[in-house]
């Protein structure tokens, strides 16, 4: 397995609150799980005991690195493995963790680079607070990067999505729907990007990856192989690609099989 990179989105991939695990089958087969986040005095997200002892294998023989849409805060609530990895890519590709600590040398390349394309975060953040309704709970601003925005899914009405994908496709933005929460991201801000350069940092001869949403695109398309679950927005619309494969399972039995995956492909490698 060495020489093998692994990245690895976290929520709804290999990471699942209670409402997004779907466990759905008699209690009796329901698996055991692990608490990989605790936030604001509560458990939050989990994998099954399964997967995270498949993960830790993992980990052992190949640079396993969490890359998510998570700002660095957000993501030093979850501990996916006993010992912290070596790299993590955070804020789509904003941030680039190496032992814990942000690289500066990256983060100012990143920003430097959205920087020169399409229009300025502020614009984007005036334009949502423009097109907003009571289905809108919260705004916020990640990294000075990116913008999101937690809605009422019930209550968002028909067409506020594709409206602003619209809006934000003709300046050089990009939109994604995942659970409550609405992104607004500039088009060169991408996971896969982060992924290369830890690709180049550790001379890995071989990249595998895993994603749920229209963010990981780009990241499963760059890897040698590539697995995606049978639930999220990449499922929700349809996206598949010959270098993708799509689990049996939903819902956190899909993070199990996708752990599974990933340890297989790293093993063969
Ligand atoms: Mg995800």
């Amino acid at each position: 397995m060495s020489g093998v990179l692994v990245c690895s989105d976290l929520d709804r991939t290999l990471i699942y609150s209670a409402s997004s695990m779907a466990l759905t089958g008699p209690d009796e087969t329901m698996p055991r799980l692990l608490c990989v986040e605790f936030y604001q005095g509560a458990p939050l997200s989990y994998v099954t005991e399964t997967a995270a002892r498949t993960l830790e294998t993992l980990a052992a023989g190949a640079t396993l690195v969490p890359t998510t849409t998570r700002t660095p805060e957000q993501y030093a609530r979850v501990h996916l493995l006993e010992k912290p990895p070596a790299y993590a890519i955070c804020a789509n590709g904003g941030h680039l963790l190496v032992d814990g600590a942000d690289d500066a040398d990256w983060s100012s390349a990143v920003r430097a680079r959205t920087a020169e394309s399409g229009v300025a975060l502020a614009e984007v953040q005036e334009r949502l607070a423009a097109t907003g309704g009571d289905f809108v709970l919260k705004r916020r601003s990640a990294s000075g990067l990116f913008a999101y925005t937690v809605v009422d899914r019930a209550a968002l009405p028909g067409g506020w999505v594709d409206d602003l994908t619209g809006w934000c496709a003709e300046r050089g933005w990009r939109t994604s729907l995942q659970g409550r929460k609405v992104y607004c991201l500039p088009e060169s801000l991408t996971k896969a990007a982060a992924a290369a350069e830890v690709a180049r940092r550790t001379g890995a001869t071989t990249t595998l990856a895993a994603g749920d949403s229209l963010l990981d695109i780009e990241l499963l398309e760059a890897a040698g192989a590539a697995i995606r679950p049978a639930h999220g927005e990449l499922h929700d619309t349809g996206w598949s690609s010959p270098g993708t494969a799509v689990t049996a399972a939903a819902g956190i039995a899909a993070g199990e099989e996708i752990a599974d995956w990933l340890l297989a492909r790293a093993t063969d490698a």
